[in-house]
This record gives structure tokens, sequence and C-alpha cells, in this order.
């Protein structure tokens, strides 16, 4: 008996215009696991991310959360879904300090907490992802791996439990991609489901539960990660030989 996926969408197409850039896309993803996108460049796999995300309405299909429809297109409704989207360029004003980004992402939600419940959350975010800096230094002044525990804590001081981190390891040096997957394994140790749109098939396997293969838009394959255990013929799947 396999729980129904409690993240999916069905036959999602995207369009810019006349270019088709996702096609008729159905995946599904399980609650509290590690969940990698790849593809090569312009797979579509950032237009994935800001489909779940709500920031582009697919042209066709539909996005279920618990088998409930989440209305496409909509940055509101994909959060009260619990969805969040980290950017690969980073959303929070530079200028900002630690403190100031943590107040900036609720009251962009809307929510209201008393301080001392918002800053008991956020506090217990940044332990988490492991962001010792005084909260009062300023965002432009962090290392970039602590600009994005700041930016993956913001996500997660309104309670998501679907984040999607779109090419996180991009900005990082290897060490840092260790430690970012040292964060992500927590989070899902406590249940957050994590979608990672990744580039390098090292880090595929490395992180990742299943893995979801996008190609021309189309998606080529989707499956445990185990099972695309051999690099080569992930390479071949995701580059369309041989
Ligand atoms: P990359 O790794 O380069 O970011 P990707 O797999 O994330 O690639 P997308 O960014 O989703 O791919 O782009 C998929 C296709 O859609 C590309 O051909 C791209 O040129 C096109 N595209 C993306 N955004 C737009 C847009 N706003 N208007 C027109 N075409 C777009």
């Amino acid at each position: 008996s396999v729980a129904p996926p409690a993240w999916q969408c069905r036959a999602m197409t995207v369009a810019y215009g006349d270019f088709i850039a996702l096609d008729g896309v159905d995946v599904g993803f399980e609650r509290g696991r590690i969940h990698a996108v790849v593809g090569q460049n312009g797979a579509g796999k950032t237009t994935f991310a800001r489909a779940i995300a709500g920031i582009v309405r697919p042209r066709q299909g539909q996005i279920l959360v618990d088998g409930r429809e989440i209305e496409p297109g909509k940055v509101r409704a994909a959060r009260d879904a619990g969805v969040e989207l980290v950017h690969q360029s980073f959303a929070l004003p530079p200028s900002f300090t630690i403190a100031e980004a943590m107040e900036f992402g609720t009251r962009k939600h809307g929510q209201l907490f008393t301080a001392s419940g918002l800053a008991r959350r956020w506090t217990q975010h940044l332990a988490e992802l492991d962001v010792t800096a005084d909260v009062r230094s300023r965002i432009r002044d962090l290392p970039v791996e602590t600009q994005q525990g700041v930016e993956i804590a913001r996500a997660l001081v309104t309670d998501a439990d679907l984040l999607i981190l779109d090419e996180p390891t991009a900005v990082l040096s290897p060490s840092g991609v260790e430690r970012l997957f040292e964060r992500v394994r927590r989070l899902k140790a406590r249940g957050v489901t994590v979608i990672l749109i990744l580039h390098k098939i090292r880090e595929v396997l490395a992180i990742a539960d299943t893995v979801t293969v996008l190609r021309g838009g189309r998606l080529v394959a989707a499956g445990l990660a185990r099972q695309a255990l051999d690099p080569v013929a992930l390479s071949d799947l995701i580059i369309g030989g041989p």
C-alpha cells in the first residue's frame, strides 16, 4: 500500500506566449522526502518551480496538495498550502539585518505573531539551519552560505512544509554544498518535504530520495534515486542519449 503523494501536479503545461516551457507534466512528491528535479539548461526546471509556487499560471493542468486543488497562479494560495520557493538569486533586501528579514517575511504573508512568538520561531529555524551570525548583521555582509540559510529560515517562519530550492548549490563551494545538504537532511528529519533543483548528477546521488528528469519541457523519468544510482544512466536521461 503506497500512500498517494502529498503533492501532485497533473498534466501541467506552462507556456510563455507560443513557447511551451512545460508540456503535460505529471509528477507526485511524497511528504518528508528529498526530491531532486534535474535537467539541462532550458529543460523547464525553474518554470516548474515557479508554477508550483504560484508565480506562473499554468495554461493547463492541476496542482494538488493532499488531494485538494490549489488555485493556480496565486502565490498566496501556494503559501497557504505550505509551499515556499527559495530563488537562485536571493530575494531578501541586502540592506536588511537578519532580524528585519525575518519580520519582512511574516509581514508579507499577512500573518500575525506576537513579537516574542515570532522571535522564538526564527531563533529556532536559524538554529536548525546552523546560522550562528548575530541577528543584527546585515544580509549583504554575510557569507553567501549564511545568506542562503537566512533565506531558508525566512521561508520556514511561516510554517512551510514544502520547500523548493532553485539551484541552491550554484552559489556554493563544495564544502558549502555539504553544509547545505546537512541543513536539508535536518529539515527532512522533522518531516519537511524538500524539492531541490539541481544540475550535477553527483549532487543528486548524494542527497535525493527521488529524482525527476525534465528534458525540453517534458517529464522523461521519475523514480527513486537509488534506482538511478548509475550516473551514466542518469546522465543519458538528462541529455537524451545514447
Ligand atoms: P536553467 O537551468 O537555464 O535555469 P531551466 O531548466 O530552469 O533552465 P527554464 O528557466 O524553466 O529552464 O526555461 C525553460 C524554457 O523557457 C527556456 O527555453 C527559456 O528560454 C524559456 N523561458 C523561461 N522563462 C521565460 C519567459 N519569461 N519568457 C519566455 N520564455 C521563457
